[in-house]
């Protein structure tokens, strides 16, 4: 744990009493602050209460002694409207925080010079994020991650000069940490989501903006226009800018030419690095991914050999692209973070002859982004709500049945790639959906595809990317 003692001796209200949040309110605790915590689910203000952290309902609490607030990344800061804490703390005139805040003001009180790779990014965060910790990990590095992956930020070990921390970060993070302040920033690229809470998308890129503008080195993917655009203001600024891309020759940066990733010094190509072979970082976005890693890694003083070293064993994450059975040309591939068309575009780009599972809670804009990819896709099997628009989407251009369930559409789809008889085969379940009408979250729905594709005869599991 990493006691926060910015705030020794001072009154800190807290709201949002989750994990992360007793996580947060305990390390205040121990680094000497008085906390007063809340929530609006009275089982975890018990649970809190259990675990000795002083609770009460904020509404009745004195708001002029909070020295700071801290809010659980959960809670609406600004839209759809500011939660009644954030109302209440702005009147008061106290700043409102979360922990990645607590984290960035320990480190420079403790060990200013801890290596900190911070990540962001609409796709490709927790890739990145996994992928930089392994690497430097395999290189024998001190390295702690967490954030919105793995553990909560306040949990992980407290700073010290030689110590590595990799840290995901989502937009309600970085709206919560106005002094973030990384070695290395890496916004991967950005494309509309989580509107309903940004409002905009200006509003969505200024925020993620923040992370690289306030890093010593900023590491940008320049492949779509929100982030090229940032790269040169960040630049025009003075900041030391290194931008990515996963197709363009770049001047001065690193790409992906095919599976090498090469490194640009005005106009002067080199090979830092190659991805062929590399069955976890398969795919155009794992070359984004790779990039970024790659590109924080040296920043941070790593080899080449050793970040090549790293790239080839990194197991993958569950769920992203992951290869979880295969019964002679038949792999079946677990894509169940994918849930709106963008995450699923990847999975379908990567593989030639697709039996492909989706559907769940619909997005908008459903599958019609996906079109380029429908040749690819031998069939459909369609899952959830979102089947009959789906179905209406694939019209005529692909083949289709609305299975209902996940279970169905496995054993059909199993059945039918069984048949087809042109080279490697994929039977993939990339939802482009939420899973909450099927499932209780995109991990559930990924293993019941585990399960269901590991219990048809024949099938061999893969192993690995857990
Ligand atoms: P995040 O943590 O940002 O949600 P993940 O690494 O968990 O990202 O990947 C989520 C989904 O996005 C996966 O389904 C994957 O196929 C897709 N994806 C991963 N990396 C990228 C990228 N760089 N660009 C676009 N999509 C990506």
């Amino acid at each position: 744990m990493i006691p926060a003692a910015s705030f020794s001796g001072k009154r800190v209200s807290l709201f949002g009493l989750g994990g992360s949040g007793i996580a947060t309110a305990r390390a205040l605790i121990e680094g000497g602050a008085d906390v007063l915590g809340w929530d609006d689910n009275p089982d975890s203000v018990a649970k809190a209460a259990g675990q000795g952290i002083a609770t009460a309902d904020l509404r009745g609490a004195d708001w002029a002694k909070f020295s700071a607030f801290v809010l659980s990344p959960g809670v609406p800061l600004t839209h759809p409207k500011p939660h009644w804490t954030v109302e209440l703390a702005r009147g008061a005139g106290v700043e409102v925080i979360g922990d990645i805040e607590l984290f960035c003001r320990e480190r420079i009180a403790r060990a200013p010079t801890a290596p900190f790779i911070a990540i962001t990014g609409t796709n490709g965060k927790s890739t990145t994020t996994a992928l930089t910790a392994h690497i430097l990990k395999s290189a024998g590095r001190d390295t702690q991650m967490g954030g919105n992956i793995g553990r909560a930020i306040m949990t992980l070990d407290p700073p010290q000069a030689d110590r590595h921390y990799v840290v995901e970060c989502s937009s309600y993070q970085i709206d919560l940490a106005p002094s973030i302040n990384p070695t290395a920033g890496i916004l991967l690229n950005l494309t509309p989501d989580h509107l309903d809470r940004h409002g905009t998308m200006q509003h969505y890129a200024s925020i993620k903006e923040r992370l690289v503008a306030g890093s010593e080195t900023a590491i940008v993917g320049v492949d779509d226009s929100w982030c090229a655009q940032i790269a040169d203001r960040l630049e025009r600024a003075g900041r030391q800018v290194i931008r990515i891309s996963k197709r363009l020759p770049l001047t001065d940066g690193y790409f992906a030419d095919g599976s090498n990733l090469m490194e640009a010094v005005h106009g002067r190509y080199s090979r830092v690095a190659f991805l062929e072979g590399i069955g976890s970082l398969r795919g155009q976005h794992n070359a984004q991914n790779a990039l970024a890693a790659v590109a924080s890694c040296l920043k941070v003083g790593l080899s080449l050999g050793e970040i090549q070293a790293g790239l080839e064993s990194f197991p993958g994450l569950a769920h992203r692209m992951e290869q979880v059975g295969r019964k002679d040309r038949v792999l079946f591939v677990n894509d169940s973070k994918a849930t709106n068309a963008d995450a699923a575009a990847p999975a379908l780009s990567s593989f030639p002859r697709i039996y492909w599972i989706a559907g769940g809670l619909p997005k908008e804009g459903g599958i019609e982004p996906l079109r380029g990819f429908f040749p690819r896709i031998a069939k459909a099997y369609l899952i959830g709500e979102a089947a009959p628009a789906f179905s209406a989407t694939l019209g005529e251009a692909v083949p289709y049945e609305i299975s209902g369930t996940l279970a169905a559409a496995v054993d059909h789809a199993a059945n039918d790639a069984a048949k087809d008889d042109s080279g490697e085969v994929v039977v993939l379940l990339s939802p482009a959906c939420a899973s909450f009408d099927q499932f209780k979250n995109f991990e559930v729905r990924g293993e019941a595809f585990r399960q269901a594709a590991n219990a048809i005869e024949g099938v061999k599991p893969i192993g690995g990317a857990r």
